[in-house]
């Protein structure tokens, strides 16, 4: 049986082993995750690692992220699993703390953003999330104080809201990225992916090939609407009802119909029965 990586539940038990490793003149990487470890989260962690002797991986399924129709309560809790997994990856502590540590009675506080946190893509459909993460993570990284904490491309909005929250509130752990994890048929590893039946998951990979199949048009010259319309077209025809699936400047969100304002990201969001899905594509 492998021996699991040592768990933590308080802000203070973070804290003293944090300190004692800074102690130790150690530095200190922090992967934020909601839990239900896959390779895509490992590979956050071996990314920390580069920059770190340390690494912290908290597990936490943050409720404010959450919007009242949304999955929370059904939302995958495999710790024990996680922990084999974080074992294997060598990464040093777990931070799971429960619902009351993060947000003890009589918590007021809540992070509003503008910027990339408004950019009519995943906040035109979940209005509450970003101020959610926002809340989270920037309580995470006072918690942990980090040198570093990575974030995957994955989530691509929320990485730039991150990068301008640690601006903005001159947090000083350095944000870093690192690019999606996908299945061998293109799908990008998500704990979401549960949630898809057999002919779903079959499904499931036609997002990203749509994309692709647009950053590549897009690339080639082609008229960046036209590109989106034959995507929405294919990933429709595959099953899914979408949300968006757009052409934006990479670093501003801003909407862009010619390649030379680039560069270039398509993200998407869309629904194959009950299970939705995101995806972002750099062209
Ligand atoms: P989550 O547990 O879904 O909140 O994700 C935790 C972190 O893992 C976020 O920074 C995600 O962007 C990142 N992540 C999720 N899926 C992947 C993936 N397939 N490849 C790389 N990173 C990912």
């Amino acid at each position: 049986m492998t021996a699991n990586v040592p768990v933590v539940h308080t802000i203070e038990a973070l804290r003293a082993r944090v300190v004692a490793w800074r102690a130790n003149g150690e530095r200190i990487g922090l992967v934020p995750t909601m839990g239900a470890l896959h390779a895509g989260h490992l590979s956050l962690v071996e990314a920390a690692r580069r920059d770190a002797q340390r690494v912290v991986v908290t597990v936490f399924v943050n409720p404010a992220q959450f919007g009242p129709s949304e999955d929370f309560t059904k939302y995958p809790r495999t710790l024990p699993a996680d922990l084999e997994k974080l074992e294997s990856a060598a990464a040093d502590l777990c931070f799971a703390p429960a619902v009351e540590e993060m947000y003890p009675h009589g918590f007021a506080t809540r992070v509003e953003m503008d910027g990339p946190a408004r950019a009519d893509l995943e906040d035109r459909f979940r209005p509450t999330h970003f101020s959610g993460v926002a809340t989270v993570v920037a309580k995470l990284l006072n918690q942990a104080g980090a040198d570093v904490a990575l974030f995957g491309e994955k989530d691509y909005q929320q990485l730039l809201v991150i990068r301008r929250l640690a601006r903005d509130l001159d947090i000083a752990t350095r944000i870093l990225s690192a690019p999606t994890l996908r299945e061998t048929d293109g799908l990008a590893m998500s704990s979401r992916n549960v949630y898809l039946s057999a002919a779903e998951r079959q499904a499931a990979p036609a997002l990203f090939l749509a994309m692709q199949e647009a950053a590549r048009r897009i690339d080639a010259g082609e008229a960046i609407e036209s590109c989106l319309e034959i995507a929405r077209k294919s990933v429709g025809e595959a099953g899914f009802v979408i949300d968006y699936l757009d052409a934006r400047q990479a670093e501003t969100l801003a909407r862009i119909t010619r390649r030379r304002e680039g560069p270039i990201r398509l993200l998407a969001a869309a629904r194959l029965g009950a299970t939705r899905l995101i995806d972002n594509l750099a062209v």
